[in-house]
């Protein structure tokens, strides 16, 4: 099988194939029509699995798709309204996935934005502020966004918990819920939600439930 089987549009289409991805991986050729098709999804996915693009891919191509990535914050707005929440473990994590989205978005105009904590936060509130469709954040400084109104949720259609397991591990459950608490209630079907972990202990399968509606579980 091909990505151009799977409907993600010519542009996304265009950065697989700059990005020099000829075959889907195995989490991907799974994952990524389930999320096409608009389901809440739960992967078991090692690191080195793809499974970045597998979730990058829908999102933008969602994004696109809906054309709302088109609005811009006016001039001297505080608060950002991203359009999909992407949460990872770690500063490292993050920066990596900031770095491959942006790559598979390249010429689409949805523009990504990382947050991550230990490290300054007003150059990434001027990063916020040009605007952002998809944020990628660790929890801790996702909290701090939101407890200075720089960042809301309401507008989230898209939520990717990556590496869901090391997020528990490293006590983020709370950060985790008070961020998914602030989400619209939306009804559902309205927001899509892809939670990645390498391992399914019962921590992460409440967390599925409470968070997942109607999904499909993937182990790969
Ligand atoms: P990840 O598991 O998302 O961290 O990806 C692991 C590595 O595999 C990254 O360097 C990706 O750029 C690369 N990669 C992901 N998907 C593909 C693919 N379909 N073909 C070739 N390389 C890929």
């Amino acid at each position: 099988s091909t990505f151009a089987e799977i409907d993600l549009g010519e542009a996304v289409n265009q950065n697989i194939r700059r990005c020099k991805y000829v075959k889907p991986t195995p989490v991907q050729r799974h994952a990524i029509p389930i999320s096409v098709a608009g389901r809440d999804l739960m992967a078991c996915a090692q690191t080195g699995s793809g499974k970045t693009a597998a979730f990058c891919f829908p999102i933008i191509s969602g994004i696109m798709k809906s054309g709302q990535h088109i609005q811009r914050p006016a001039r001297g707005a505080r608060t950002v309204y991203p359009l999909a929440l992407i949460l990872s473990p770690t500063r490292e994590l993050s920066m990596q996935i900031h770095e491959e989205a942006r790559k598979f978005a390249y010429q689409t105009g949805v523009r990504v934005v990382v947050a991550y904590g230990g490290a300054p936060i007003n150059q990434q509130l001027r990063e916020l502020e040009r605007g952002v469709d998809i944020l990628v954040a660790t929890p801790g400084r996702l909290v701090d966004l939101l407890e200075r109104a720089r960042v809301s949720l309401q507008a989230i259609r898209y939520l990717t918990l990556d590496e869901a397991d090391r997020m528990l591990d490293m006590g983020f459950e709370p950060q985790i819920r008070k961020i998914v608490e602030q989400m619209d209630m939306p009804s559902p079907g309205e927001r899509q939600t892809m939670l990645f972990s390498a391992t399914f202990p019962k921590e992460i399968q409440r967390m599925a439930s409470d968070f997942l509606y109607n999904y499909i579980f993937l182990a790969v």
